[in-house]
């Protein structure tokens, strides 16, 4: 098995799902545990090289346990040696502390945000690695720029082995707690945009930077786009998602139908 092609319906939605599998590789989605109904619901992944492994967007402190449970059905957390964050959100970084408690990983963010961590109670920031503003690699990862989609200091993560993008917050859908799933395909696609379009056009911050990540991504051609909320992209979805991106308008673009 390399890429997962199991239907909705057939989703381990407690354990979670191996996105892309060679043996050697695996990239994981984590889960969604009954503890996020009721809060906005955010997907943790795991990347696992031979014995070492890599999380991205862990989770913040109400989901600590379901991502601890889960990560170590794949890996021991001693085996954990990066932990990526794509930006500065609660939902995203406030388990930062946790994380270092119980793995000895470095953590990489944004160099922005380095300072705004200790507001999450860290005291020691030696173990938080800031990332400049143009990327570059963690391990194995290629970091990219996709600054202003949402926060001013935002990093996104290729994978080149399984041509999985980590998205952080690009293509996020919000879902009720009665109706998720978790792989947008080319049939599902429109109904999908219901969920994603109120979000993107509020928060993302000017048509000119989507375009800029739609242009980079492309030159990627990646096979999933993996989203820290709603579901992830695959196959023919992630074209359609890149298009329908690129001719969004949104925040400053349309700060008159915003403010009104
Ligand atoms: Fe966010």
């Amino acid at each position: 098995m390399e890429y997962c092609t199991k239907s909705n319906a057939d989703v381990d939605i407690e354990n979670g799902e191996l996105l892309y599998d060679d043996g050697e590789h695996k990239f994981v989605w984590l889960g969604w545990g009954r503890l996020e109904d009721g809060l906005i619901q955010t997907n943790q992944y795991l990347i696992v090289h031979g014995k070492k492994g890599t999380l991205l967007d862990p989770g913040g402190i109400h989901i600590f346990p379901k991502v601890v449970s889960n990560v170590t059905k794949y890996i021991d957390l001693d085996d954990i040696e990066y932990i990526f964050f794509s930006h500065q959100d609660p939902d995203v970084s406030s388990g930062i502390p946790m994380w270092l408690s119980v793995t000895n990983a470095n953590v990489y963010i944004s160099e922005l945000w380095v300072r705004f961590l200790p507001h999450f109670g860290i005291t020691d920031l030696s173990r938080i690695k800031g990332l400049p503003d143009s990327g570059g690699r963690v391990g194995e990862l290629e970091v990219i720029p996709a600054h202003f989609l949402h926060a001013p200091g935002n990093l996104i993560v290729f994978d080149p082995i399984s041509k999985i993008l980590f998205n952080g917050d690009i293509g996020a859908a919000v879902f009720s707690d009665t109706n998720k799933y978790l792989f947008v395909d080319k049939d599902n696609f429109n109904s999908h945009i219901n969920l994603m379009e109120g979000f993107h056009k509020r928060y993302m911050a000017s048509s000119n930077a989507c375009r800029y990540y739609v242009n980079k991504i492309r030159s990627l051609a990646p096979k999933m786009l993996a989203p820290q909320h709603g579901a992830v992209f695959r196959f023919e979805a992630v074209d359609m998602f890149l298009n329908w991106l690129n001719n969004l308008k949104c925040g400053a673009d349309i700060i008159d139908e915003i403010s009104r």
